[in-house]
This record gives structure tokens, C-alpha cells and sequence, in this order.
């Protein structure tokens, strides 16, 4: 399934409505959401959910919030744009990793971690009433797609919201997010997010520093 073709076919119909949907856009940090802001900021009235309580140490947590918060005040965005801020539920991913702590990166935790924040914006997308919800996650090359499509599909079905398919790190997205990140000099972090991906990070860089 090419999911950013199923993005474009979405986009096609929304234009020609002559409409703009009210975008309820999930996002991780602002250098992910920069490309994809770029990208869906012609067709859509956006609010951005920073819901991510697999992020740690706090600290870390509110200074990707706060470049987030900085990167939607500079962006020329085309359309409303604006961001809604969740509770730091930390307790909540770490009754979800409870057993998961030793799974590399892109396995069963992770899957598990993109539906947490994908239901939770799923969740306020159909009680505020959006048109559609999304997911900058997409945009990583390191971030499972068919997965993260997959779980929209379901939630779409199960909450009756629709989901925005997508697949942004084609047609150079990933690149196009870190040419921004460049221009607006934003915060790129090292670690995914969680404790677990921090840890591995550091194994990685001390294995290299000795070999
Ligand atoms: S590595 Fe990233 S996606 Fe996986 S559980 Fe940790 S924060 Fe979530």
C-alpha cells in the first residue's frame, strides 16, 4: 500500500470540495512536524497535539514542546495553525512498557507507543470535533509506516473519525524536515524518547567511542 498516494487521492477530494478540513495533527517534536507542517498547511486548518508522555527526562519533554511552540509561531503557515497541549502521562507508557523494557527499538513497544499517542489524538479529534486526525511519526525513517497506518485504519473504524493516511518521509520529506530544522534552527534531539531508546543511544555511542 502506498500510503502517501492515499495521502494525495485524500487532498485531491478535499480540494475540490473547495473546503478546509479541520486537521487535529499529532506531533512528536518540531523538527518532524516542520515537513509535514510545510506539506498540509495549503489544505488544512491545523492544531497540533503534543501528546507524548514517552518523552523523558521532563525536562527533555518540555524542551521539545517549547521548540515545537516556537517552530508554529515562525512558520508562515497558509491556514489556522495552532497547538493543544495534553497532561504529561508518564505513569501511562510505563504501565504500557511494564515487560517491554529490553525490546529494541521498532518492535512490539513501539507499535504499542504509536497507538497510545495515536488513540489519544484520535480520542480528542472526535470529541472536539476535527474532520480528520494524523501523525507526524510517519516522517521518520526509523518509525514503522504500514504500522503506524495501520493503527489509524483501526482507530478510524473503531472511534468513526477519519484518519489522513500518510507517508511523509517519501518525496524527500525526511530531508526536507532537516533542511528545516537547519533554517529555523531548531532542537534536534539524539533519542527517540522514552528512557529505554536514551539508554540504547548511549550503549551505541560508547561502542563507538572504543572501537
Ligand atoms: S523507542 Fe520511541 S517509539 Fe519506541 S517506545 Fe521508546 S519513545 Fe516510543
Amino acid at each position: 500500500m502506498n500510503y502517501n498516494n492515499k495521502m494525495w487521492e485524500m487532498i485531491e477530494e478535499i480540494k475540490s470540495s473547495g473546503k478546509i478540513p479541520k486537521l487535529l495533527l499529532h506531533s512528536c517534536c518540531a523538527p518532524c512536524s516542520s515537513h509535514v507542517i510545510s506539506t498540509l498547511t495549503p489544505y488544512f486548518d491545523i492544531t497540533i497535539l503534543y501528546y507524548n508522555p514517552n518523552i523523558e527526562p521532563k525536562e527533555e519533554y518540555e524542551k521539545r514542546k517549547k521548540e515545537e511552540i516556537r517552530f508554529i509561531d515562525e512558520f508562515p503557515n497558509q491556514n489556522k495553525l495552532d497547538i493543544l497541549d495534553c497532561d504529561y502521562d508518564n505513569d501511562l507508557f510505563h504501565e504500557m512498557a511494564k515487560g517491554k523494557e529490553m525490546i529494541p527499538e521498532g518492535g512490539e513497544r513501539c507499535f504499542e507507543c504509536y497507538e497510545l499517542r495515536m488513540r489519544k489524538t484520535a480520542n480528542v479529534a472526535k470529541e472536539k470535533g476535527y474532520d480528520y486526525f494524523a501523525t507526524t511519526l510517519t516522517v521518520s525513517p526509523l518509525k514503522n509506516s504500514n504500522k503506524l497506518n495501520e493503527i489509524g485504519t483501526k482507530l478510524e473504524a473503531e472511534l468513526q473519525i477519519p484518519y489522513l493516511y500518510s507517508d511523509f518521509k517519501k518525496e524527500n520529506g525526511y530531508k526536507h524536515s532537516i533542511e528545516l530544522a537547519k533554517e529555523y534552527n531548531l532542537y534536534r534531539q539524539d533519542y527517540c524518547g522514552c528512557v529505554y531508546s536514551k539508554r540504547d543511544r548511549e550503549i551505541q555511542k560508547q561502542k563507538k567511542s572504543t572501537d
